[in-house]
């Protein structure tokens, strides 16, 4: 059998871990019943099933299990949070306020929004990749209905100040939504001491199943509501229609539980296996470390590398590891990314960057193997370079 590369493109995607899938597997056939069928025991199990797991979810954000809205994903949980609030709240205002460097989940139904006559503020942020406090708060207006910053970015795992954010909007009384994808699992989130109103989460970041995820809505202080983008029976206290999916809300939860157990000493080893492919990368030169050194989700490693042509530096890897350059998402374009030129990266360097997303089963031999290939690959281009110039 071909050896596969070595995967390191957990922001991406990750596996579903063992223990998760054995959580589940009762749910697509023993215990398949409707939970919204209340009836007969067959419901019943299920019923009681998606209860815990949503007790499991509130407790990992310190919310209330009625304040979480399951959807199929984050894509969802972003698009319920920012249209939702802006129906919702149209006598207030049309103002939203949001960071160049969000996901596409957040800035596309931002700009459907002024579409239709909203008008939003795209903050830019600093060259660590962190939002500026004092320019976020002079973007809030009396009529500004919601603030929208993620926990952890995708592309360069930068962590912004949820608490002190939520602190600002929490004193002008204006709606707080983060999504929070890539943290959930990886970095403490408490709902209450960050004053988040919405928080997006999701499974398949934190070895849990693709396709499940939730909406925290805040039910007290304030009580907040969105507008549901999707009309059916009332499930979910009429903010999302849809029979529930059993199997991939239990799966959820499970690995949401697994990441919090083990979350401090996970997140020290993937922070020195980072330090380690970072350090042995260094006799290259001309390395660029994109985002915050520290400020950032422990398993993301995003350089930019000086001399090489970005899509020539894949190509020579690939074999050896699986990586991206951004977001899975617009890989398939060849535009450069636009987290990367949000921190004043030239074309040249957004291009020719490599996006390391370290994960639960990455080991020390395999990031060895990783900076020898990419030193060979990128010394071995830009030999060619100079030869061809
Ligand atoms: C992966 C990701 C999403 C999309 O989540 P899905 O569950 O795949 O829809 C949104 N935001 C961020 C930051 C992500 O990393």
């Amino acid at each position: 059998m071909v050896q596969r590369p070595i995967y390191l493109d957990s922001h991406a995607t990750t596996p579903v871990d063992p223990r998760v899938l054995e959580a589940m597997l009762p749910f697509f056939t023993e215990h398949f019943g409707n939970p919204a069928s209340l009836t007969h025991s067959y419901g019943w199990e299920a019923e009681a099933a998606v209860q815990h797991a949503r007790e499991t979810l509130a407790m990992a954000i310190n919310a209330s299990p009625e304040e979480i809205v399951l959807t199929s994903g984050a894509t969802e949980a972003n698009n319920l949070a920012i249209k939702g609030v802006a129906e919702a709240y149209l006598s207030k205002g049309r103002h939203i306020v949001t960071v160049q460097t969000e996901h596409n989940a957040v800035l596309d139904p931002c700009a459907y929004l002024e579409k239709l006559g909203f008008e939003v503020t795209y903050l830019p942020v600093q060259p660590d990749g962190l939002v500026n406090l004092a320019q976020l708060a002079q973007a809030l207006r009396d009529d500004t209905v919601l603030v929208s910053v993620m926990a952890a970015n995708n592309e360069i795992g930068v962590l912004q100040p949820l608490a002190d954010i939520g602190a600002l909007c929490r004193d002008r009384a204006i709606l707080f939504h983060s999504d929070a994808a890539q943290a959930i699992g990886k970095i403490p989130l408490d709902v209450q001491a960050m004053a988040v109103d919405l928080l997006s989460l999701t499974a398949h970041k934190v070895y849990g199943p693709k396709g499940i995820g939730a909406l925290y809505v805040r039910r007290r202080n304030p009580r907040v509501t969105v507008a549901a983008q999707l009309h059916g029976g009332g499930h979910e206290r009429g903010m999302r229609s849809g029979t529930l999916y059993t199997p991939q809300i239990v799966g959820f939860a499970k690995a949401v539980e697994l990441g919090l157990a083990d979350m401090a000493r996970e997140g020290d080893r993937l922070t020195h296996l980072r330090h380690s492919l970072w350090h042995q990368l260094q006799p290259l030169g001309g390395l660029h470390l994109n985002g915050h050194p520290s400020q950032r989700l422990p398993g993301n490693l995003n350089v930019s590398v000086a001399g090489v042509d970005g899509q020539a530096l894949l190509l020579g890897l690939r074999s050896t590891v699986a990586l991206s350059s951004g977001a899975a998402c617009s890989t398939a374009s060849t535009a450069p990314s636009h987290v990367l030129k949000a921190l004043g990266r030239d074309d040249r360097l957004a291009y020719a960057s490599l996006r390391f997303g370290l994960g639960r089963w990455t080991t020390e031999a395999e990031i060895d193997q990783v900076a020898t290939a990419v030193m060979a690959t990128v010394q071995a281009l830009r030999t060619k370079t100079l030869v061809s110039q």
